[in-house]
């Protein structure tokens, strides 16, 4: 799955990797030819443009280190906006099957593979999670349909809910349940009728059987193959049914692979699982990691620029590390600092990573420290000169009202900003002093 895709971006990015300085030109061209790429796999234009969008955003804003290229930089970037636009929530493949017996209900077209892959997720039930199984086939249009379920549960040892001709499919999903409680069964399957198209018919059918099951689990089984046709197939179901997560089928063929792109996109519900070929095993947990990875097939880049990216936070932390080490705490670095947690999200985040953490974590909650005391302390540090931030100790009184009015606060604003200089700048004396096996390298681990 996923070949010509791959191919297509295999091919951009070897251009921009191979390049060293990138301009904005490389990038928007690279990017174009993406779009292209994933319009030809069938992913929908509006996912297309959201996704080259998002990827041209962070391109922009992202980090340059050393001792990557932009182009490899690039290719992350996009390995890590498929993974997003790919990935559901939860573990991939997980299913609620708790609370037994828990019914899985499989819903679909015609032809889509419903019925093979509900045989499938049963033997993966009962072999990786040693669940007892309870399979009822539901269609009464199909007699087919009944017996095929039949053979396929004798083949992978797992039982079916014996046949009785002229029963509706209500009727047989309640025999399901009373069967699968009274059995001691943990998970029942009802692989419900497909049509070769929506029609009412059919979507009241699975409603009814819906109502009467109350499913932990309602699958969609749907071709990979049929590209949009999938993901509008979801939709209607969706929106009718109301699907917990989808299975794509025949993705072991040269499909296109822009469904899966799509599928979670357009519904917001996740793939669960693909099908991989007839047989009872080709069935696999849907892992947006690994797919992305297969899409762009350039793993060995992304664990470059990963690796990269870490070279480059510890540099910066043996930097500071030093500094600080010989106690030198001035405004500047406090300013640093106040930044850089502004940027990882907040005070708790930061917090944790720095010494002394707790104590001051107390501190600064008693100060009523929050993201927007954050923003006026950073005003505070702007509004002194450089001479000033260096050395905080020459602030005397008409210098803090400069300042404190500068940055359109109060001179007790500027006071508490001052106390917690002079307290961090004390604690990095300490812990200078304990030398470079002590708190701060603990502290950064
Ligand atoms: P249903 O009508 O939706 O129940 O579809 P079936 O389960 O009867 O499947 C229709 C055909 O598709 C069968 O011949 C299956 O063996 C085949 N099939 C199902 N899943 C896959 C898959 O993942 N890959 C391939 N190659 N064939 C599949």
């Amino acid at each position: 799955m996923f070949e010509s895709l791959s191919e297509r971006l295999g091919g951009v990015f070897d251009r921009l990797t191979k390049q060293g300085a990138l301009s904005e030109e490389d990038v928007r061209t690279a990017l174009r030819e993406v779009r292209v790429a994933l319009l030809e796999a069938d992913v929908s234009l509006p996912v297309a443009r959201n996704f080259i969008k998002t990827v041209e955003k962070k391109a922009t804003g992202a980090a340059v280190t050393k001792s990557v290229t932009p182009g490899q930089q690039v290719v992350k970037i996009v390995h890590d906006e498929l993974i997003e636009t790919l990935r559901g929530e939860g573990e991939p493949g997980s299913l609620r099957v708790d609370s037994p017996p828990a019914p899985i209900l499989m819903v679909g077209l015609q032809g889509g593979g419903k019925t093979t892959t509900t045989a499938k997720l049963a033997k993966r039930l009962k072999e990786r999670d040693g669940k007892k199984v309870l399979m009822a086939s539901l269609d009464v249009n199909r007699p087919a349909a009944m017996e095929q379920l039949q053979i396929l549960g004798t083949q992978i040892g797992v039982d079916t809910l014996p046949i009785v001709k002229g029963e509706d499919p209500v009727t047989i999903a309640k025999r399901a349940k009373t069967q699968a409680g009274l059995g001691g069964y943990d998970v029942y399957m009802l692989d419900t009728a497909g049509r070769l198209s929506i029609d009412e018919e059919l979507m009241s059918q699975v409603e009814a059987v819906r109502d009467v099951a109350n499913p932990r689990e309602t699958l969609l089984v749907v071709d990979g193959l049929t590209g949009q046709d999938a993901v509008h197939t979801a939709e209607n179901f969706d929106e009718r049914i109301g699907i917990t997560g989808v299975v794509l089928t025949r993705m072991d063929g040269d499909g296109r692979g822009g469904a899966a792109l799509s599928m979670r996109a357009v519904t917001g519900k996740p793939i669960k699982f693909v099908g991989l070929g007839e047989k009872m095993d080709a069935l696999e947990t849907f892992e947006p990691d690994r797919v992305a990875g297969r899409i762009l097939g350039m793993g060995d880049i992304v664990t470059l620029v990963e690796k990269a990216q870490q070279t480059l936070e510890a540099e910066q932390a043996e930097r500071m590390m030093k500094r600080f080490q010989k106690g030198q705490f001035n405004m500047n670095d406090l300013k640093m600092q106040l930044e850089q947690m502004m940027k990882m999200g907040g005070m708790e985040s930061m917090l944790q990573m720095m010494p002394g953490a707790g104590k001051m974590a107390k501190q600064m909650g008693d100060a009523g420290m929050d993201d927007r005391v954050l923003k006026q302390q950073i005003a505070l540090i702007q509004s002194m000169t450089k001479k000033e931030r260096a050395n905080p100790q020459i602030l005397q009184a008409s210098r803090k009202k400069r300042i404190a009015g500068g940055a359109g606060l109060e001179v007790s604003d500027l006071n508490k900003l001052l106390k917690m200089q002079r307290q961090m700048s004390d604690m990095m004396k300490k812990m200078g002093k304990m030398g470079k096996g002590g708190m701060m390298k603990q502290a950064m681990k």
